[in-house]
């Protein structure tokens, strides 16, 4: 069985810690076929805002929707089956298994469990020679990278969701990344990356919000915006 695709789209959200307001009324709206861009500096929410986008948050206020559907208080692991996949930075993969297994998992969670998304994910990543056999537990750390966005992927997700994939990587992973990440926009994926990279975001980015401060303080294509990013400290600063 298939699930509907659509925007992936937050209103109004606030999340407070204690009397700490890290969200304060963010909206944004994540679309098919585009890549969307959130920046901003340490401490300015833009975890929080992810982790409200794939569930493992809970908001205090506002509401987060997907195909139309308010998903908001929908676990984490069940807005995944719907096709709302994210990437771990602590790397969610399994050492002892190899790099197609790890993907397998990753189509069984996901939204389809047929395994040609498996091949087409280890192919679109170039993790599709030898490689495929070989336990992660061996895999330098780009690679490793690479199969943990495979593990994302490999359910055919409608929506991906990625929190600064460009930490740790070298200018050609860089390269790469950003390669696979068009091509999967192209394919009519929405994707969402959270980034403190601002060269990465220019470069790959549709849309661009300024987050500071639990707010968005600007929006627009990356040309409009990322001086604004740049004068709120959002770079690596
Ligand atoms: P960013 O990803 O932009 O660096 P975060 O969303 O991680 O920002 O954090 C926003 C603010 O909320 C920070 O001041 C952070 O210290 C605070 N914060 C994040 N998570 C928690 C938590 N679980 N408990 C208390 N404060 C938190
Ligand atoms: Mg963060």
């Amino acid at each position: 069985t298939d699930t509907p695709a659509g925007p992936l789209t937050a209103h109004g959200l606030t999340v407070t810690y204690d009397d700490f307001t890290a969200l304060d009324g963010v909206g944004i709206e994540i679309v098919p076929g585009r890549i969307t861009a959130v920046v901003g500096p340490n401490g300015a929410g833009k975890s929080t805002l992810f982790h409200c986008l794939a569930g493992t948050v809970r908001p205090d206020a506002g509401r987060v929707e997907f195909a139309g559907r308010d998903i908001t208080r929908l676990a984490a692991h069940a807005r995944t089956r719907l096709g709302i996949a994210r990437t771990f930075q602590q790397l969610a993969v399994f050492p002892s298994l190899t790099v197609e297994e790890n993907l397998r998992v990753g189509a069984e969670q996901g939204r389809v469990r047929d395994l040609t998304a498996v091949d087409r994910t280890l192919r679109l990543l170039g993790l599709d020679g030898p490689v495929r056999h070989h336990p992660a537990a061996d895999l330098p750390t780009g690679t490793l990278r690479r199969v943990e966005l495979g593990r994302a992927l490999a359910g055919a997700p409608h929506v991906l969701l990625l929190d600064e994939p460009a930490a740790g990587l070298d200018t050609a992973e860089v390269a790469a990344l950003s390669r696979v990440l068009r091509a999967l926009a192209a394919e009519g994926t929405a994707l969402l990356v959270v980034e403190h990279d601002l060269d990465l975001v220019a470069h790959l980015a549709d849309t661009v919000h300024v987050l500071s401060a639990g707010r968005i303080i600007a929006s627009g294509p990356p040309e409009r915006v990322l001086d604004t990013a740049a004068h709120a400290g959002g770079g690596d600063v």
